[in-house]
């Protein structure tokens, strides 16, 4: 078995959202995890940065930049176009609850085994619209063709566990933690969530955040005994995708776009996301007047150059034809994913020093990490 051939059991801690920034702050496990450094999260949002972290590949690779892109001709919800007429009246389509209910309805329908939410979507437009996380990314398969953790560690015949997403994070603290004491595993990838949730609501209130990142620092803690009780050499090392950037304004696009009488579906197509508008032009005119409208709002246009150096360059344009990113702190709003803004978001420039990522270790951290995207290498090494 693999335990001749590599003794040392190697865990890697998953927190969303836990930002470099945070981790300085709260003086966040120090003393365990002395190996430090902060990372460039990856252009996007989690939904981006989870396949980024199980594949080691980028968007333009893996297909995931954000939940719903334009794709008339491959949208799974196509036959929807027929309700749609009925969808209309929006106030009562547009309510939370309605929509977590639909959304629930939809993933049962289609089979779906990713997360799925319909968020703010207005719903005539999705059977024009494909969703990008239909499978679980975590399990054998869920990212093909790419290959996956899961596959990389079966292929090396590892005896691995992946926390199930679905748990509660205190759960997959307890399970790793059961494995952990009886040696049971060479390679974990344990996954927590629930600190980007708090963040988006509280980014800034330390009284909230501290006891949270408290509560981490000890089931830790009790991460470290566990792997001490197993009785086998090993490495701890905690990562995150990115941090969390208070708000400072909004951009209503809707409103925006209105008044420039084009037409969704006719003139042009887009999908507003919390910190980008993405477009794909269906005229020419459309084009030339929409980037006219959002002359004046505090953003910019990613040039192509950006686009390939945060690895969302698609020839395929799957992403947009063009995408307006909003600045660091500026919401779109309302957008597609919901009507009032948050708190705190993420999704900004990599380089606003609210988005770094963090890497804290028990071991020194590889040379080759300075990015969200390099952590694969070193899981699979
Ligand atoms: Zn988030």
């Amino acid at each position: 078995m693999s335990q001749d051939s590599d003794p040392i059991v190697r865990v890697f801690v998953f927190v969303d959202a836990l930002g470099w920034k945070q981790v300085e702050k709260y003086g966040f496990l120090t003393d365990l995890l002395p190996y430090r450094r902060s990372i460039e999260m990856q252009f996007g949002y989690s939904c981006t940065a989870i396949p980024t972290i199980l594949t080691g590949t980028r968007p333009s690779e893996h297909g995931h930049l954000a939940f719903y892109d334009y794709a008339p001709t491959k949208s799974p919800f196509q036959a929807m176009r027929f309700l749609a007429p009925f969808l209309r009246p929006r106030g009562f389509w547009r309510r939370g609850r309605v929509r977590n209910i639909l959304s629930k309805w939809i993933k049962r329908l289609y089979g779906f085994t990713g997360y799925f939410q319909l968020y703010g979507i207005p719903l005539e437009r999705l059977p024009k619209l494909d969703y990008c996380e239909k499978r679980d990314l975590f399990v054998k398969g869920g990212l093909a063709p790419v290959k996956n953790l899961a596959d990389v560690w079966e292929a090396q015949r590892m005896r691995y566990h992946i926390s199930d997403w679905h748990l509660p994070e205190n759960e997959n603290f307890r399970v790793a933690s059961n494995l952990f004491r009886r040696g049971a595993v060479d390679r974990a990838f344990v996954y927590s969530a629930a600190f980007d949730a708090l963040q988006h609501d509280n980014v800034g209130r330390d009284e909230v955040l501290k006891r949270k990142v408290e509560e981490y620092a000890e089931s830790i803690r009790d991460l470290h005994r566990a792997l001490s009780e197993g009785e086998r050499p090993f490495e701890l090392t905690v990562f995150s995708d990115h941090g969390m950037t208070p708000l400072r304004g909004t951009i209503d696009a809707p409103a925006t776009i209105a008044k420039t009488g084009l037409k969704w579906g006719e003139d042009y197509a887009s999908a507003i996301d919390s910190t980008m508008a993405r477009f794909w032009w269906l005229t020419p005119e459309s084009e030339t007047t929409i980037r006219k409208a959002f002359d004046n709002f505090p953003g910019h246009w990613l040039t192509d150059d950006e686009m390939k150096r945060h690895g969302i360059w698609r020839e395929d344009h799957k992403f947009g034809d063009a995408i307006f990113l909003a600045d660091a702190g500026i919401q779109f709003c309302p957008s597609d994913m919901g009507v009032k803004p948050l708190n705190g978001m993420h999704g900004f420039d990599p380089d606003d020093e609210d988005s770094l990522a963090c890497w804290l270790s028990t071991v020194p951290v590889p040379e080759n990490v300075s990015r969200v995207c390099d952590y694969f290498h070193v899981m699979t090494e």
